[in-house]
């Protein structure tokens, strides 16, 4: 194992920043506008609501946000559930993570946002659907770290957990999502591991697959990334169900990164050594040419060659009117699940490894 990389408070922690408690309660939970954890007693669980952003109507849209606050001090690792709606094992293996923990052994925090994404949640969808244009839908994933003044919902609720719950508060923090509806991931990472924190807390993972990405601008991990808060996004397969399978995995790789910083006592699980698994720094996209009925020739975490045929379409007569065909030899990351196919949409992904010399 590698030398721990030491988690030392952000510099960019506003020192101001104090607990706010609404006055609030709902179902006999307090509600707080703005939440600091050092303000919280040490050795315990808590519970609190996050007042988010205001709906149409004027109320709120309020997140559950638990913390486990150690016995005695430390770094403070936030985990993060269903920033996508239609996600719902990166609820449960959050839920799984919390339930394990005993505050009273723990040095440092564990702070958990669940079911980030109100309405989206709430109605088992990816996107968060809004009131204006008609009812416009917009991706949670691709407005941190919002905007508390932002022309949209969604951008002003991601602004309010940015600088209330998550930046002031987290030396560290994990992402969870699933694939969205319609297709099926293999449980995989995305880290930059050119940052030698990531690198280290993905390496923890017993995961498929790992993608060594830059990260898209958007995105939580992007935005907690440049926030020099170590972090990475992992993926837990399927949508809309339980992937019980992957969940253990996913809790088993978040308990290693607690357990590695001192957070948590006991001996490390399973890593990515010990499971062997895949990193590329390639994901290359397969789409579909015409409408029709698609047939998988290959699925999730087979390698595959390329040129290999990896999918057929079939029109309404039975005849194949496209076959596709593997850009690049590597892994399947993620397929359609989906048999109706549109012209454009995904029909395969495949973590590769680039060329580096061709950058
Ligand atoms: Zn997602």
């Amino acid at each position: 194992m590698t030398s721990v990389f030491p988690l030392s408070p952000h510099p960019s922690t506003p020192a101001s920043t104090t607990t706010v408690y609404t006055g609030d309660q709902i179902q006999g939970i307090p509600v707080v506008s703005q939440l600091a954890v050092a303000d919280l007693a040490p050795g315990q669980h808590h519970r609190v609501y996050f007042q988010g952003v205001q709906m149409g109507s004027g109320q709120h849209w309020y997140v559950p946000v638990m913390v486990a606050k150690g016995a005695h001090p430390g770094p403070c690792v936030g985990l993060v559930a269903g920033v996508h709606g239609d996600e719902m094992s990166s609820i449960s293996a959050v839920q799984r993570i919390m339930a394990q923990l005993n505050p009273a052994e723990m040095a440092g925090t564990v702070l958990a946002a669940i079911g980030v994404s109100r309405p989206a949640v709430e109605y088992t969808q990816s996107w968060w659907p809004t009131a204006q244009g008609g009812g416009t839908p917009y991706d949670p994933n691709r407005l941190w770290p919002g905007d508390e003044n932002g022309d949209t919902a969604p951008s002003r609720h991601a602004g309010l957990l940015w600088n209330r719950l998550f930046q002031p508060n987290l030396d560290v923090a994990m992402d969870y999502h699933t694939v969205t509806t319609g297709s099926d991931f293999a449980l995989f990472l995305y880290a930059d591991l050119r940052q030698p924190a990531v690198r280290q807390m993905a390496e923890l993972f017993p995961v498929d697959q790992v993608m060594d990405d830059p990260g898209l601008a958007g995105t939580l991990e992007t935005a907690f990334v440049t926030a020099n808060i170590p972090a990475l996004t992992v993926e837990i397969g399927s949508p809309r169900c339980f992937d019980p399978d992957k969940i253990a995995l996913a809790v088993e790789g978040s308990l290693n990164v607690l357990k590695q910083q001192g957070i948590v006592p006991g001996p490390l699980g399973r890593t990515a050594a010990e499971v062997s698994t895949i990193f590329g720094n390639g994901l290359a996209s397969i789409r579909s040419t015409q409408g029709g009925f698609l047939e998988l020739l290959v699925d999730l975490r087979d390698p595959v060659e390329a040129g290999q045929p990896v999918a057929l379409q079939r029109n309404a007569f039975g005849d194949v009117v496209a076959d596709y065909h593997s850009p690049v030899a590597g892994v399947v990351a993620i397929v359609a699940r989906d048999a109706l196919c549109e012209p454009g949409s995904r029909v395969m992904q495949i973590l590769y490894q680039r060329d580096q010399s061709q950058g």
